[in-house]
């Protein structure tokens, strides 16, 4: 391609992307499609042309026709799932990352780019409050980073039995509020769902260390050649933001011998803020810990990342010692080669995004934004609670909180489910805003999540205003 064109494609990309951003809060959070609806189209079943195009045009038909209709997780009134804002300066990075295509699976193949991958976990380490001597590995995300973890816990548990003719049963603990994650990890890692005991948490989704003591040595009584090997605690629990007491876990994981593993896929960023850093307490007491940047650090997906006290507890699952093509890349120590610290042999440079934003903003304005969050939730906690229609089933933590329309409101709790989901379907149609329900002890419940620094107060009280005007007009039997 000529340079002259290259440029008019960035530049009509970047024009693009700036209009969208610009734009964004006056956008609606969700408009997407049903799969009928799009094949109904001719455009999406096209089969691929022999013949080249105008690439500008090609770029329009991507910039109109698809990247539109989607989600838009960055939208300040996207309070779903997790929401994920990122910030420009981690859009540009990801850009560069990809444009000098870095291969950083080898110290070979991306020395500088390796040594700021190491600068960056060591930042998260030292914020976590892991010894220096930690370290890890970026992934894709969250559910990778605990795939991982299961392995190195396994592979540990493995080595410590040494080489007997029967590999142990091995046990694994989470609460009943764990993420699926961490069950389908354990699957990939060999653990049948059998071995995976998912233990009740308390009054206030919290999993009691008593209960883990307990249900190990209920198995050791039931089979005293299992092995029970690996307990995670959350950090916070996607449903409800509830962060487990991650000290005493720590502790009881320790005195029975099992790697603590705890999955802060979303949460762990909190220890910026004072409030975070006091749910978290006990953090720096894990073997390994997931963290989630494209979750509470604003970055793009994808970016995920496992911090492990033993970095080379990573190294002795994911060595790629025996390949003889791979030879040239061995430099030694004290070099690091990610591609050895994961399942990834090509990866892309996903620490560029997240040492550029933090570079250009400052730790500080970090912890401001992760404050906010944690503020807001607060705030609609006190709001949802004073309004007739509606009341809170979890308080704000870590910015969610969890609540209801009230079964009062809408003609007794079996009418509750359907209010939510008209209620939703209402804010999605509207534009207003786009939720995510759950289920929690209490029966169907709806959620805020807080992360993105462009929510705000006032928006909030718009979205809480036609909420109760939706429940004060619902009636049973208008979803149907
Ligand atoms: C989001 C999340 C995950 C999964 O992370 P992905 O990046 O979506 O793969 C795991 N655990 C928790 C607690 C999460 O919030």
């Amino acid at each position: 391609m000529e340079a002259d064109q290259m440029r008019a494609l960035g530049y009509r990309a970047v024009d693009a992307l700036v209009d969208r951003w610009r734009t964004l809060p006056d956008t609606q959070p969700w408009t997407g499609a049903t799969r009928a609806e799009l094949e109904r189209d001719a455009f999406f079943l096209a089969d691929a042309p022999e013949a080249p195009s105008d690439p500008m045009a090609v770029m329009e038909l991507a910039l109109s026709r698809v990247l539109p209709v989607a989600a838009r997780v960055d939208h300040p009134d996207f309070l779903a799932y997790i929401p994920s804002a990122p910030t420009w300066p981690s859009v540009m990075g990801d850009l560069l990352a990809t444009g000098f295509n870095i291969f950083q699976g080898t110290w070979q193949g991306g020395a500088a780019p390796a040594r700021i991958e190491l600068q960056v976990l060591d930042w998260f380490n030292q914020w976590m409050g892991l010894p220096a001597s930690a370290s890890g590995v970026f992934t894709s995300g969250g559910s990778a980073a605990n795939a991982l973890a299961v392995v190195v816990a396994r592979d540990r548990a493995l080595a410590q039995a040494g080489a007997t003719e029967h590999r142990p049963r091995l046990l694994m603990y989470l609460s009943d509020q764990g993420h699926t994650s961490l069950i389908r990890g354990a699957h990939v890692a060999g653990i049948p769902s059998s071995d995976i005991r998912i233990l009740p948490t308390g009054p206030d989704y919290r999993l009691d260390p008593e209960t883990v003591r307990a249900a190990v040595e209920a198995d050791l009584a039931d089979d005293p050649t299992a092995a029970p090997f690996l307990l995670a605690g959350n950090a916070a629990a996607t449903n409800t933001g509830i962060v487990d007491p991650l000290d005493g876990l720590g502790a009881v994981a320790r005195s029975l011998g099992l790697h603590f593993h705890v999955d802060a896929a979303y949460g762990g960023f909190g220890v910026l803020d004072p409030r975070g850093a006091g749910a978290l307490d006990g953090i720096g007491g894990a073997d390994t810990v997931t963290l989630d940047p494209h979750k509470w650090l604003f970055q793009p997906f994808e970016c995920g990342c496992l911090l492990a006290r033993d970095p080379a507890s990573l190294h002795r699952s994911f060595s790629m010692a025996g390949a003889a093509y791979l030879h040239d890349t061995d430099l030694g120590q004290p070099h690091v080669n990610f591609g050895e610290r994961g399942i990834q042999l090509t990866r892309s440079f996903r620490a560029l995004k997240v040492w550029m934003s933090i570079q250009t903003y400052g730790l500080g304005t970090f912890r401001q934004a992760i404050g906010q969050g944690i503020d807001l939730a607060e705030v609609a906690e006190a709001r949802l609670e004073a309004s007739p229609f509606l009341e809170v089933l979890t308080p704000a933590t870590m910015g969610i909180v969890t609540w209801r329309i009230r079964p009062a409101a809408v003609g007794g709790a079996h009418h509750v489910e359907a209010a939510h989901g008209a209620l939703q379907a209402h804010l999605t149609e509207t534009g207003r805003a786009f939720l995510s329900s759950t289920v929690l002890r209490e029966g169907h419940a709806l959620r805020f999540c807080f992360l993105n620094p462009g929510a705000s107060e006032a928006r909030l009280t718009e979205i809480l205003a036609v909420v109760e005007d939706f429940v004060g007009r619902w009636h049973p039997g208008q979803a149907e």
